[in-house]
C-alpha cells in the first residue's frame, strides 16, 4: 500500500509523492525559546520524529528542519525581567528544549536554525514582496498586503472579505487593511535591531519560517508540520509570503497535529499564538481571540509547568512517548496524570514480555539486530507455519496503519496483539519451564520478538532499557539466583503441604513489592512498578 497523508490544504488524504523521488524535506515550526519547555512543546517533535523514522524505514532520505525563534516580544520582555540578554536567555532555553527532546528519544533533527542567523534571507524575501507589490513599508515597518494575494486564506479555509467585514474600515495605524501583517518591525530603543532598507528593526515572526525553510530546503518543501494552533495565522501567512515571493507551491503536504487538552478540559500550554501581531493585526478573527482567552485562562498564576517538573519527575519518558503514540496525531489528546498512569500500567506488560524473552532465550532484547528498512524485513518468509503467518499478518496490519496517514494509534493496537500472541506462544510451549530445549520454538520466539522490536522502534519506543528497569532486579544475576532459590524453597514446602511457611515467603516478598506469579509452566517474579 502506498503511503497516504492527509493535507490540511486539500482536506483529504493524498498519495505521498515528493518533489525529488526518494527524498523528503520536512519543516516543523519550533519554539520561541523564552522559558523552559512544557509538554505542549514536545508533541510536534515526537510526532514528526516518528514520521521521519517511518519514512526512512520506507526508503526515503529525510531532511528535517526545526527552527528556533530567538527574537520575539516575549523573549525581550522576559530577558529584561531576568536582567539578562535575549541571546543568553535564548541559548539557555534552547538547551533545555533539546535536553527534553533527547529524553523523549527525538534525536533525528537535521538542522535547528536560529532565526537571527537568517536576517539577510528574510530581507531578500521582503524586498522581493515589495517589488512585486505584495508588501508596503510604513513608518519603519513593512506589511504584507493580504488583499493583493488572490488566494489568501486557502490553507485555513478563511475568506478574506468575510474576515474584513467584521472590522472597522479604517485602521488607526495606517495599515491598508486590518488583516495586513508585519514582515518587518521598526525597533524601539533598547530592542534588538538589524539594519535594513526600511530602517533598523527586526523580522516579524512569520517571515522567519519562510526564509529558513527556503534557504535550507528549497522553494517547495514536501512536508510542513506544526500544531493545529499554528494553522492560522502563522502558517497561512508563511504560505502567502512564500508563494507570493517564489510563484511556486510552498509545501506539498501540510500536516497539523492535534493539541493537548488537560484531561479535565482546556488546552495545555500552546503558547504558539502570538499576541504581538497575530491577535492585534487580525483581531476580527474569532479563533485567535478565543485561543488567546483560553491561553490566559490556562496560564493562571504560574503558567504551564515545565515538562521536567510536571511530567518527567513523575513518569518515565518512554511512558509519555508511548502515550502520545496511542492516539492519531491529528486528534486532540486528553493529557493528565491519570492518563499517564493508565499508560504506565499497560506498557508494563511489554517490559514483562522483554524480561520473559531474556529468561527464555538468554538474549538481550535491546541488542537484537533488526531490519532498518521495509525491504530488508523479509526474515519471516522462512517456515510457512501458522506462527509465521500470524506474524506476517500483524506486521501488515502495523504497516498498513502507518501507511494510512501515520495512524500510530492503530499501529499500537497491532503491537498489543503481537504481545498477546507472543505471550500465548511462550505459555503454549512452556518456554519458561521445561520447553527451553525446544530449539524450533525458541527460534520462532526470537523471530517474533525481533519483529516486535523492529516495529516498536519505528514508534521510538523500546529503543533502550529504561532507567527504572535497571534497578528492577531482573537483570541482576545475583538477585535472580536468590529469587530462584526462594521460589524453589516455596515450591518444596508447598509440596510438603507446609502452607504456613509458603505463605510467609509470599507475604514477605509482597511487603518488599516483589510479586510472585504462579503460571502453568512455573513461578515467575517481578517487582511492582
Ligand atoms: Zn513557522
Amino acid at each position: 500500500m502506498p503511503i497516504r497523508v492527509y493535507s490540511t490544504l486539500t482536506r483529504q488524504k493524498e498519495e505521498f509523492q515528493t518533489v525529488e523521488p526518494g527524498k523528503v524535506s520536512m519543516y516543523l515550526c519550533g519554539p520561541t525559546v523564552y522559558k523552559p519547555a512544557h509538554i505542549g512543546h514536545m508533541v510536534g517533535p515526537v510526532i514528526f520524529d516518528t514520521i521521519k523514522r517511518y519514512l526512512a524505514y520506507s526508503g526515503y532520505q529525510v531532511t528535517w528542519v526545526v527552527n528556533i525563534t530567538d527574537v520575539d516580544d516575549k523573549l525581550i520582555v522576559k530577558a529584561n525581567e531576568l536582567g539578562t540578554t535575549v541571546e543568553a536567555l535564548a541559548k539557555k532555553m534552547t538547551e533545555d528544549y533539546l535536553d527534553n527532546l533527547r529524553t523523549l528519544g527525538v534525536e533525528s533533527i537535521d538542522h535547528m536554525p536560529y532565526a537571527t542567523q537568517y536576517i539577510k534571507e528574510m530581507q531578500e524575501i521582503i524586498s522581493g514582496l515589495i517589488e512585486k507589490g505584495y508588501a508596503y513599508p510604513l513608518n519603519g515597518d513593512v506589511y504584507f498586503e493580504c488583499t493583493k494575494d488572490a488566494d489568501y486564506g486557502k490553507l485555513s479555509g478563511r475568506n478574506l472579505t468575510e474576515m474584513l467585514a467584521g472590522t472597522r474600515a479604517e485602521t488607526r495605524d495606517g495599515k491598508h487593511n486590518p488583516a495586513d501583517f508585519a514582515l518587518w518591525k521598526g525597533s524601539k530603543p533598547g530592542e534588538p535591531a538589524w539594519d535594513s532598507p526600511w530602517g533598523p528593526g527586526r523580522p516579524g515572526w512569520h517571515i522567519e519560517c519562510s526564509a529558513m525553510a527556503r534557504k535550507l530546503l528549497g522553494d517547495t518543501i514536501d512536508i510542513h508540520g506544526g500544531g493545529l494552533d499554528l494553522m492560522f495565522p502563522h502558517h497561512e501567512n508563511e504560505l502567502a509570503q512564500s508563494e507570493s515571493c517564489t510563484g511556486k507551491p510552498f509545501a506539498r503536504y501540510w500536516l497539523h497535529n492535534g493539541l493537548l487538552r488537560k484531561s479535565s478540559g482546556g488546552k495545555i500550554g500552546g503558547d504558539h499564538s502570538r499576541h504581538g501581531d497575530a491577535v492585534a493585526n487580525q483581531s476580527s478573527d474569532m479563533m485567535a481571540e478565543k485561543q488567546a482567552q483560553e491561553e490566559q485562562k490556562l496560564a493562571g498564576s504560574k503558567g504551564a509547568e515545565s515538562v521536567k517538573t510536571a511530567v518527567f519527575a513523575k513518569f518515565d519518558p518512554e511512558t509519555v512517548r508511548f502515550f502520545l503514540m496511542a492516539t492519531h496525531y491529528r486528534s486532540p489528546v486528553d493529557f493528565g496524570d491519570d492518563r499517564l498512569e493508565e499508560t504506565a500500567k499497560s506498557i508494563d506488560g511489554f517490559y514483562r514480555l522483554i524480561e520473559s524473552f531474556t529468561r527464555v532465550t538468554g538474549q538481550d532484547f535491546y541488542a537484537l539486530p533488526i531490519a532498518k528498512s521495509r525491504s530488508a524485513s523479509s526474515e519471516l518468509s522462512g517456515e510457512p507455519d501458522s506462527f509465521n503467518s500470524e506474524l506476517v499478518a500483524l506486521r501488515t496490519r502495523f504497516l498498513d496503519a502507518m501507511d494510512d496517514d501515520f495512524n500510530t494509534g492503530a499501529a499500537v493496537g497491532a503491537l498489543f496483539d503481537l504481545r498477546k500472541m507472543l505471550n500465548g506462544f511462550i505459555a503454549e510451549h512452556k518456554l519458561e519451564a521445561d520447553g527451553k530445549s525446544n530449539t524450533a520454538a525458541i527460534a520462532s520466539l526470537v523471530r517474533g520478538v525481533t519483529l516486535f522490536k523492529e516495529l516498536s522502534n519505528l514508534l521510538g519506543v523500546f529503543l533502550k532499557p529504561i532507567a527504572k528497569k535497571a534497578s528492577s532486579g531482573a537483570d541482576d544475576e545475583f538477585i535472580n539466583q536468590l529469587m530462584q532459590l526462594l521460589i524453589s524453597l516455596r515450591a518444596d514446602v508447598r509440596k510438603a503441604k507446609q502452607f504456613e511457611i509458603a505463605d510467609k515467603i509470599r507475604k514477605g516478598l509482597t511487603d518488599m513489592k516483589v510479586i510472585l506469579e504462579d503460571r502453568p509452566d512455573g513461578t515467575i517474579w517481578r517487582r511492582e512498578v
